[in-house]
């Protein structure tokens, strides 16, 4: 018989606790494109879980590999030791990363991936003789993640306020703009000018004071806000003129979901550092990292006496040898698959059709889509309390599984996604989107 479980003790996180208590949406099961519910409901999954499932769930691969690596290293300290499968999966990941980022940090989540590229940019302004620079710029709506250093330079008041004073840093304005780019397909026409921003930002502060800015190529978490035609080129030209680290936080783009590796080889930009996390398991075990350019860390490393830790910074668990080994199946799979790629090909096209085919339904007012990712917002109720939980639910009570934030839902699905799928997502929305009034 079933074991009954109590809901009491887990705190859940991001989450409505009483609500979800006294309702509860219970996934105990997940394969492929599918998750089920407690009682067996089969449930398509548009999101990949929490945008990090890029490969679809239980690829029996990645579990027999970290089953293999536990019984040969469960565990062995990263400080003062090494272990082969850090290093070769070290190797294995800049195999993808963007020309001249070639070394690798290992974190658990994407918000130590984030804090730690933040520390980063920091040791190296400072190990360059730019000791007075240490204050940050970062952009309304943007998430990345839940540390301090995150929080400062993340854009979504609700999950700042109440945690008192931050570090000192400032933001750029968001790029969300219905108004003039509603039901763009891919990157909007209109916006580029609000790079000019940063210029402005680094004038007001002093260039001397200023050591990095941090953006996600595309917000997820802010409602899936893309950058307009030409912005991120002109952020880094002025980072490039005022000596300010471009840090791209690629925790969602990265990993094939726009329909290559890395965003910044789709819109051509390359950052100084990048963060990544989630798709880099596909999932299925923590595993963040910072991408960083050999200059950076050569320049860290350099500066420090022989024989001495260069950055006082780590985890217990950065460069886990079972999440190397799940990290390391994973790559085997976008590669032999061919998934990186797939949001630029067919299957991308397919799911940006279905997607504006939706246009037209009264309570839509915009669609946003990038590969394989896409938001539909809705207009604003009258009564001011966001409709996107709402829409959530009455998705989930069809068999789907979508995001919401605000007013937006936001789509992810795993990339290994077929077009009876997409049909399927898009039926339903379009079913959901009809009975909103
Ligand atoms: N950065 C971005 C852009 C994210 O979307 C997220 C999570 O969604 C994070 C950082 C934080 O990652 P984690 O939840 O693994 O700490």
């Amino acid at each position: 018989m079933k074991k009954k479980v109590s809901y009491d003790a887990f705190w859940m996180p991001f989450t409505a606790n009483r609500d979800f208590k006294a309702n509860p949406r219970i996934i105990n099961r997940a394969e492929g494109m599918y998750c089920y519910s407690d009682n067996g409901t089969q449930l398509l999954d548009a999101t990949a879980g929490l945008w990090c499932v890029n490969a679809g769930h239980a690829r029996q691969e990645i579990g027999e590999a970290m089953a293999r690596q536990v019984a040969e290293l469960d565990y062995s300290s990263p400080f003062n030791f090494g272990h082969d499968i850090g290093f070769e999966f070290a190797e294995r990941l800049v195999e993808f990363t963007p020309t001249g980022l070639n070394k690798v940090f290992f974190t658990n989540s994407g918000s130590e991936a984030v804090e730690s590229a933040l520390k980063i940019a920091l040791a190296y302004q400072r190990a360059k003789g730019n000791t007075t620079k240490f204050k940050l710029i970062g952009r309304e709506l943007a998430y990345h993640g839940v540390n301090f250093g995150g929080l400062s330079v993340g854009g979504l008041t609700p999950n700042r306020t109440g945690f008192g004073p931050l570090l000192p840093a400032d933001h750029l304005s968001h790029t969300l703009d219905v108004e003039r780019n509603a039901f763009s397909k891919g990157l909007p026409e209109h916006g580029v000018e609000k790079a000019e921003q940063l210029e402005q930002l680094i004038q007001f502060h002093g260039a001397e004071s200023v050591a990095a800015v941090i953006v996600e190529p595309i917000s997820g978490a802010g409602g899936v806000i893309l950058p307009p035609k030409g912005y991120l080129k002109r952020l880094r030209e002025i980072c490039d003129r005022h000596d300010v680290v471009l840090i791209f936080d690629e925790v969602i783009t990265g990993w094939g979901r726009l329909g290559s590796p890395f965003a910044a080889q789709e819109f051509e930009v390359t950052p100084d550092l990048i963060t990544s996390a989630k798709g880099i398991t596909s999932g299925v075990v923590p595993l963040g990292a910072v991408f960083a350019k050999d200059e950076i860390y050569e320049t860290v490393v350099n500066s420090a006496a022989e024989g001495s830790v260069e950055f006082y910074h780590g985890y217990t668990y950065s460069g886990h040898p079972v999440a190397c080994a799940a990290g390391l199946a994973t790559m085997d799979i976008y590669q032999r698959e061919g998934l990186l790629e797939r949001g630029r090909g067919e299957i991308g096209q397919y799911f940006a059709d279905g997607l504006h085919s939706l246009k037209g339904i009264q309570s839509i007012v915009d669609i946003r889509n990038y590969g394989l990712i896409g938001a539909v917002q809705f207009a604003a109720p009258a009564d001011g309390k966001p409709i996107g939980f709402d829409i959530l639910k009455r998705c989930y009570d069809k068999g789907l599984l979508v995001r919401s934030m605000g007013n937006t839902i936001a789509l992810s699905p795993p990339l290994i996604i077929e077009k009876s799928h997409v049909d399927q997502i898009i039926d339903t929305l379009a079913a959901v989107a009809k009975d909103i009034p």
